[in-house]
């Protein structure tokens, strides 16, 4: 998934080269760009905090690089967004020096001093000795760092008020301008973190909701910049994950060529065209798994399980979203950017392949195509996800996955063997290493303790980069939800938790991974009570449904406490 290389020993190293420039020039700073991931907005900050209208000329910026990414199209993506972000601030290549163990380091800036530099001086190199590692990777740094890049003359031409809302604004979002996500129940959302609905793509068409006075007044309240209720839960994950990927932020930056749209709205809110950029395609909520964290709103397979418990189960065992949307959605082939498909399973979809084909048919092989799948199918039938994403150059595969083994087929019941999953993993890294794999895992009062050996075991057996692992908390079952863990089993998830940072953070640099952790840590110290009668009834039933024993894969220490202080019925 990576390679690493040793400079030759006879070259200086970084700290030597850092000595000698100090003695020449006025270093101004030293930036380590290892900190920083290729198109984030902190490493955009920190080299502008530099900028100044005038530089001495003995005045140097020293950028430090041992780690790049690289992908089928382009080299060093780190350095390509580098010359972006300076070409952007208005920085002369003259006053920047970049120390790199980059082998290569020559030929790649030279591709991009004629590619993306706006500047006829190249900035000055200095080739340093030591590890470097060259990693595979989905970024397209030129063209998106922070949104801006090839985009540059974009901003430029930006009013300051324009300017204010997409970079600095702590609401503003570009989605009720470019974006439409329909549930399996057909309610339209702009994202799938918006709690609340902008309308039924059920009984209107999605072209209605675009302009109805819900979506007309999101638009408003985000241009007057009010806090939405309704992103309440993206504006603190934007905050715990550094609005990184899948946040606000974070779309005002992929989507900025577009912010004109955002310039030309009536003054009612409302559009005057109707072009999706991104979609997320949810066709029905079919899905083989019982998770005990999902409902069946999402997996078809809950609906007995929910019947069995005594729940109020609306609707039928299988929802369709509006038969039409895919018809909907074609309209928009030739202009959107990304598709998100989720379920339910959705590489059990016959609707997903569907439309993949159809952009294969009408040659989209650059659109981003975003699964979120449990990795339990690898095709559907004769039709294998493998054979349908060959051409497309952007695919993304997060694995919802939260224990391995039989702990995992507690947590997310239903006929599949673990290996299954393993060997669809496996399969990805030997065919397509090119294609972007992140797990995504719920952490709950019964998982906590157990995920850091899960999130390690998959690292050292190659299967992911540490890095590339985000856990999430479980908020809407209390019974589950790990902030009501009894005061033991917090101590013990703590210092799991804190022992696990150890290791990951190294291997985390742009600190993804660690925040989810963190995170949770935080939430830890609230005042949530367990409720152990509503625990066990809970684990019970479904226990007794599925046909397993918590006792047989969960935390038998703490199961031990907690039979010996009366919490638990003997078991
Ligand atoms: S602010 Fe967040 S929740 Fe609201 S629409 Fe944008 S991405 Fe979705």
């Amino acid at each position: 998934m990576q390679l690493t290389y040793t400079n030759g020993s006879n070259l200086p190293s970084i700290k030597d080269w850092i000595a000698n420039l100090e003695k020449q020039y006025t270093v101004v700073d030293v930036i380590n760009c290892d900190a920083y991931s290729p198109n984030n907005i902190d490493l955009y900050n920190r080299i502008k905090v530099n900028y100044r209208s005038e530089f001495d000329q003995h005045d140097r910026i020293v950028l430090t690089i041992t780690r790049d990414y690289h992908n089928d199209q382009y080299p060093a993506i780190m350095l390509q967004s580098i010359q972006t972000m300076l070409n952007e601030i208005d920085i002369s290549n003259f006053f920047v020096c970049i120390i790199s163990t980059d082998p290569e380091i020559d030929n790649n800036y030279d591709w991009i001093a004629k590619n993306i530099s706006t500047d006829a001086v190249p900035v000055h190199l200095y080739k340093a000795s030591g590890e470097y590692e060259n990693k595979i990777s989905t970024f397209t740094a030129y063209q998106k760092f922070s949104g801006f890049g090839n985009n540059s003359t974009i901003v430029n031409q930006m009013s300051d008020r324009e300017k204010y809302l997409l970079l600095e604004s702590k609401t503003f979002c570009i989605l009720p301008w470019i974006s439409q996500y329909t549930m399996p129940d057909n309610n339209v959302t702009p994202c799938c973190l918006f709690k609340g609905s902008l309308g039924d793509a059920g009984t209107d068409s999605l072209e209605e909701i675009w302009n109805n006075s819900k979506t007309r007044q999101l638009r408003l309240d985000m241009l007057e910049e009010k806090s939405v209720t309704a992103c309440s839960m993206c504006y603190i994950k934007g905050q715990v994950y550094k609005d990184d990927t899948g946040f606000r932020a974070s779309y005002n930056r992929d989507f900025i060529e577009h912010f004109k749209k955002v310039t030309n709205t009536n003054v009612d809110g409302s559009l005057d065209q109707f072009e999706l950029k991104q979609l997320n395609y949810r066709p029905n909520n079919l899905c083989n798994l019982q998770c005990r964290m999902c409902s069946s709103n999402y997996s078809s397979s809950l609906y007995q399980v929910e019947r069995d418990l005594g729940k109020t189960v609306i609707g039928g065992a299988f929802k369709h979203s509006n038969p039409n949307l895919l018809e909907q959605y074609t309209k928009h082939i030739n202009h959107l950017q990304h598709i998100i498909f989720e379920g339910g399973e959705p590489l059990m979809m016959k609707e997903t392949y569907d439309f993949v084909e159809l952009l294969d048919k009408h040659k989209r092989h650059d659109i981003k195509l975003q699964y979120i799948t449990n990795m339990t199918h690898t095709g559907l039938g004769k039709r294998k996800a493998l054979d349908l994403w060959q051409n497309f150059t952007n695919v993304i595969v997060y694995a919802s996955l939260d224990a391995e083994h039989g702990r995992g087929l507690y947590l997310r019941p239903g006929s599949y063997e673990w290996n299954q999953i393993v060997n669809f993993r496996r399969q990805l890294i030997e065919q397509r290493p090119d294609i972007f794999f992140c797990v995504q895992s719920t952490v709950t009062i019964l998982n906590a303790l157990h995920m850091p050996d899960f999130h390690r075991s998959w690292v050292e057996q190659g299967l992911v980069d540490a890095e590339h692992w985000i856990v999430n908390t479980l908020y809407n079952k209390e019974y589950l939800r790990v902030t009501t863990a009894p005061a033991y089993l917090k101590d013990q998830i703590r210092e799991r938790f804190y022992k696990h940072l150890e290791w990951l953070r190294p291997l985390d640099p742009f600190g993804k991974s660690s925040a989810g952790y963190v995170a949770i840590l935080n939430t830890l110290d609230n005042n949530d009570q367990f409720d152990p009668d509503l625990f066990w009834k809970e684990i019970e039933q479904r226990d007794t449904i599925y046909n397993v024993k918590l006792f047989r894969y969960f935390f038998q220490n703490w199961l031990t406490y907690l039979a010996n202080c009366n919490i638990i019925k003997s078991n």
